[in-house]
């Protein structure tokens, strides 16, 4: 988004978010996009591969399982989503 130079500091104009549009880059302007998914409703799970917090339109569909172990040594299955960054790197890793 335009950042506006004038005399008392910088003017910085963030855009008019929609819920389900791509994350924007510039934090600015990434505040006021989550703040738009949050009041839509929109939640973001955690990525299973980088961890990072990712709103739904962030994901690829694509799910991790992994089989860790409780604290009495039970196994259980855990199914991670993963954001759409690391699926195209893994993509682009295979070939
Ligand atoms: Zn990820």
């Amino acid at each position: 988004m335009p950042c506006i130079h004038t005399k008392i500091g910088i003017l910085t104009i963030v855009g008019d978010y929609k819920p389900g549009d791509p994350r924007p880059s510039g934090y600015s302007d990434f505040v006021e996009w989550a703040t738009v998914q949050e009041k839509a409703g929109l939640r973001p799970a955690r990525c299973g591969q980088c961890s990072l917090w990712r709103y739904p339109q962030e994901m690829s569909g694509r799910v991790v399982v992994s089989h860790p172990t409780d604290s009495y040594g039970n196994t259980v299955e855990v199914r991670s989503p993963v954001c759409r960054e690391c699926d195209a790197r893994e993509k682009r890793s295979e070939t």
